[in-house]
């Protein structure tokens, strides 16, 4: 972070920066310039700039410090935001994440005008409008997407770099339900899940981020973990709330981090598939976490379910509850 700074503030000198700002400043000595203060109302000049060591100072208000002291002064942002605001490729990642949330926001328009789509996710025991809403969960219907991006005035560079077309120019996401991925504030990545006979998970390059929703259950004693977003869809709509997903049974150090932040219980509720990996990777997780100080368990649903199918095919609250305490260290 500190090499970033310093490589930032080299390729903008505060005086240029000053100067792109419409600042008027006139040399008071060899390499200092005086002017009137951008940070408070003055008739008489007293903020100068020192070229040399690349500071500010004024007289009047007594502020001073450098350009990222400045750009937090001038537009009353933290240190962070100010850096964000200065380095074209941060910004770009704010860029990256605004069209990712014109493309959620188009699908999840479609989604009403596809009955194909809801009757998946009927299915899929998801019904729930609320819940849609909340989620954000819309739908691709391929062929679409790029013209109504190009029209909000995006270029196809940066569809493509984004992933959302690919390098022909078709929409990369098609007859996809698609979930918005979300850190913090920021949509960081789409995941798209067929509803044809296409692979059936995709992503958009580029991170998954952290655990689903995980603001929600952050303060949660108890955290139930799955490993797909249909899971979790269920789970939620049977009144469970302290309820996040993996996106896959392997963790990134993001996710992992996240539930070793506090003391809790998770309960580790991956598929249980004929060739048994997904309780291996749940044996495997909850060694991990209980190695972190985290107690884990491992909830057994009937052989070949996951929690998805295991609502879908009847099973009810009260029985899942049953699971949930039955599960063993
Ligand atoms: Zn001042």
């Amino acid at each position: 972070m500190g090499e970033d700074v310093e490589t930032l503030k080299r390729r903008t000198p505060l005086l240029d920066y000053l100067r792109q700002h419409n600042w008027t400043g006139h040399p008071a000595s060899r390499c200092e310039f005086v002017g009137l203060c951008p940070l408070h109302e003055e008739s008489r000049p007293s903020f100068y700039v020192n070229t040399r060591k690349d500071v500010f100072y004024c007289h009047g208000c007594g502020q001073g410090g450098d350009l990222i002291r400045f750009v937090q002064l001038s537009r009353g942002l933290s240190f962070h935001q100010s850096l964000a605001c200065l380095d074209p490729e941060i910004t770009s990642e704010a860029d990256s994440s605004a069209v990712l949330e014109e493309a959620a926001a188009f699908y999840q328009q479609q989604l009403d005008r596809c009955p194909e789509a809801l009757d998946y996710l009927h299915r899929r025991g998801v019904h729930d409008l609320a819940l849609f809403r909340e989620l954000g969960i819309g739908y691709a219907p391929g062929g679409t997407l790029r013209r109504y991006l190009t029209v909000q005035g995006h270029s196809f560079d940066v569809l493509q770099r984004l992933g959302l077309i690919n390098a022909r120019g078709a929409d990369a996401l098609y007859q996809r339900i698609v979930f918005p991925l979300q850190q913090g504030e920021r949509i960081v990545n789409l995941y798209g899940r067929s509803i044809g006979s296409a692979f059936a998970h995709r992503f958009l390059p580029g991170s998954k981020g952290g655990l689903y929703a995980w603001e929600k259950v952050r303060n949660c004693s108890e955290v139930i973990l799955v490993e797909g977003l249909f899971d979790y869809a269920v789970l939620r709509q049977a009144g469970f709330s302290n309820v996040t997903c993996s996106l896959g049974t392997h963790l990134n150090d993001t996710q992992f981090g996240q539930l070793c932040e506090g003391q809790r219980t998770v309960y580790v509720t991956f598929d249980v598939d004929e060739n048994q990996s997904g309780q291996q990777a749940a044996e495997q997780l909850a060694q991990r976490l209980v190695v972190h100080g985290i107690s884990a368990r491992h909830v057994l649903l009937p052989e070949g379910h996951d929690p998805n199918s295991f609502f879908v095919q009847g099973g009810n609250a009260h029985q899942f509850q049953s699971l949930l305490e039955a599960a063993q260290p």
